[in-house]
């Protein structure tokens, strides 16, 4: 892997929302392309759990994303314990379902924008002014959402946050690519993870027919295009919006079964 344009052999790689699902996967797959993997989350339980499983190498510092001190402290310790940053992953998300006409502001609104927006934003600010000052570049890539393209039923403070995150990844973009700092997004499609976990299982049959692949994700087919768009092969992509989704987006009808 080392001779590989694809390798992460002596990069730093910070993935917020760590400690479990997507995160904690992508964190497995960034270790074995060679890199050094820093992981975050709040669920002190999931943090020692995902720190026996990364091993000695890794580093899991607890972080809510929401907040800016905490984001600014995490950042920093990552530069001090491995001396470098080179990739941050905008990983960490939660969703709230329901309508926006029975929606409760705090939980259905202010907590998703918060955690999916708020939190992206702050961490691509502290890691963007250390890759700055470590003066290699770097590269950010936000997790965003096939539904920001769609009209969501039950989750539209969800689709709206991911929306948010396309307008954030392109400003970022503009403003990053003088320091050779490439952002850019991807857009999973239906994985099996906790964050979908709510999911009735009527939905979840729907989802699977409008499915070109026939089936949801499995959270390791999310590890190449992370990889891909973390390392030198993709120096000259930049703003890219990659789906990962087995086909969803462009299926038309329901698949016959
Ligand atoms: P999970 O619920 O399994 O994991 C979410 C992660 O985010 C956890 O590690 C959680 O840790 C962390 N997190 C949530 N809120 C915060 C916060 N405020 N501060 C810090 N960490 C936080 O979900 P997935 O792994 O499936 O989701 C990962 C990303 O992928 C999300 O952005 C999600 O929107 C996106 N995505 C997922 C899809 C899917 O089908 N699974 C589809 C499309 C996008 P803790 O609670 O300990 O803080």
């Amino acid at each position: 892997m080392s001779q590989s344009i694809f390798s992460l052999e002596g990069k730093v790689a910070l993935i917020t929302g760590g400690n479990r699902g997507l995160g904690l996967t992508l964190a497995r797959g960034f270790i074995s392309a060679g890199a050094q993997v820093a992981v975050t989350g709040r669920d002190v339980a999931r943090n020692h759990a995902a720190a026996a499983e990364l091993g000695a190498g890794a580093a899991v510092i607890p972080m809510d994303v929401r907040s800016e001190q905490e984001v600014e402290r995490a950042v920093a310790r990552v530069v001090e314990h491995f001396g470098r940053l080179d990739i941050l992953i905008n990983n960490a998300g939660i969703v709230r379902v329901g309508l926006v006409l029975d929606s409760d502001r705090q939980s259905y609104w202010d907590e998703v924008i918060e955690s999916n927006l708020t939190g992206p934003y702050l961490c691509a600010r502290y890691a963007a002014q250390a890759m700055i000052s470590g003066g290699r570049g770097g590269k950010i890539i936000n997790i965003g959402s096939i539904v920001a393209n769609v009209g969501p039923t039950d989750f539209a403070s969800y689709a709206a946050s991911k929306s948010g995150l396309v307008g954030l990844t392109n400003a970022l973009v503009v403003e990053l690519a003088p320091y050779n700092i490439q952002v850019n997004l991807i857009e999973p499609g239906y994985f099996d993870t906790e964050i979908s976990q709510g999911v009735p299982a009527h939905l979840r049959e729907q989802m699977i027919r409008k499915t070109p692949a026939g089936r949801w994700g499995r959270p390791e087919e999310l590890i190449g295009a992370a990889v891909f768009l973390a390392s030198d092969a993709s120096s000259y992509v930049n703003g890219a919006r990659l789906r990962v989704d087995g086909g969803y987006l462009v299926q038309e009808r329901l698949r016959q079964e």
